[in-house]
């Protein structure tokens, strides 16, 4: 049977908020017996924009992070509630159902996502249901991903081997799947958002003149091993993405054969601007492997 996933690409996410909006007018002050008591006005963040900065000017990104219910397939919520209070359907939505759900509290914390809010008036946990009420109905598709603005946020409705082969082919990522919950919301380029980068500018001097040098070879290095090679653009500038914030030390060597070298470190905690990096025309220069002789 084929069942819902949502795949969102953090590259694309303007933080337009388009969803969130879409998804507070479907629910608020709107009933949807079985499915989800209305959303109150105020305090609930059903979908929520999340927001990282990187690197400093001028080497900066931003990217934002839509967070929902993943309705997990190993879902902690539903082994919280023990009593059916929050059940997954065949389509492998989760729902907290609005009448035995009452009361419990608890669930908010059940949660490791932090996709469960407290509705204080009607005494109720609550959350994004992928519109579960209007795809009964024949909808195609939720309000949030109906309403996004750029189409970074889509529904699929597929098998769970042809979801698997998607996120292979496409290299989709999940949160936290270390937690071992089997999240059904996927992310596409999600280092954005969780990884980090090493960037700089080169520049040599040639008959006093500082330049841009462009075409340097960067090896970036941590230990002996070659983690990434890469080669300056028309403005000097390099960049390693995708690499974990994790204290890891790092070395770079710079290398134009007809202008020159240098050698930094570097530690890995957030995304770093290195700054301009002079080729020193002195050092003997350590080749890359991608500049050593052919064998
Ligand atoms: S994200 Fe949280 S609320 Fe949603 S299914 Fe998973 S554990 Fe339950
Ligand atoms: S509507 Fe789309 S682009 Fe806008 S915030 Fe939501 S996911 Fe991002």
């Amino acid at each position: 049977m084929n069942k819902w996933n949502l795949i969102i690409d953090v590259a694309k996410c303007e933080n337009c908020n388009n969803c969130v909006l879409a998804t507070k007018d479907e629910h608020v002050g709107n009933d949807f017996p079985g499915y989800a008591a209305p959303q109150p006005l105020h305090g609930h963040h059903w979908i929520r924009i999340q927001r990282k900065v990187r690197g400093v000017v001028p080497m900066v990104d931003v990217a934002y992070l839509p967070t929902t219910c993943n309705h997990c397939d190993d879902a902690p919520c539903i082994k919280a509630a023990g009593d059916g209070a929050i059940h997954k359907r065949p389509d492998g939505i989760v729902i907290i159902d609005p009448v035995k759900a009452k009361g419990r509290k608890d669930l908010v914390k059940s949660c490791p996502y932090g996709a469960i809010w407290w509705n204080d008036a009607l005494q109720l946990p609550q959350k994004w249901i992928f519109d579960a009420h209007l795809l009964d109905q024949g909808w195609t598709e939720p309000r949030c991903t109906q309403a996004c603005a750029t189409g970074c946020m889509r529904a699929v409705n597929v098998s769970d081997a042809s979801m698997k082969q998607m996120a292979a082919d496409a290299g989709l990522e999940v949160l936290h799947p270390e937690w071992g919950t089997g999240p059904r919301v996927y992310y596409k380029n999600l280092h954005r958002y969780t990884k980090c980068f090493v960037a700089g500018s080169v520049v040599a001097a040639i008959d006093g003149v500082t330049e841009c040098a462009s075409g340097v070879n960067v090896t970036l290095l941590k230990g002996d091993r070659q983690v990434a090679h890469a080669v300056t653009d028309a403005f000097g500038d390099f960049k390693f993405d995708g690499l974990d914030p994790d204290g890891g030390e790092y070395r770079l060597h710079f290398l134009a054969a007809d202008r020159g070298a240098a050698t930094r470190a570097v530690v890995l905690q957030e995304s770093v601007y290195m700054g301009t990096i002079l080729l020193d025309s002195e050092i003997p220069p350590v080749r890359s492997p991608e500049e050593a002789p052919a064998r």
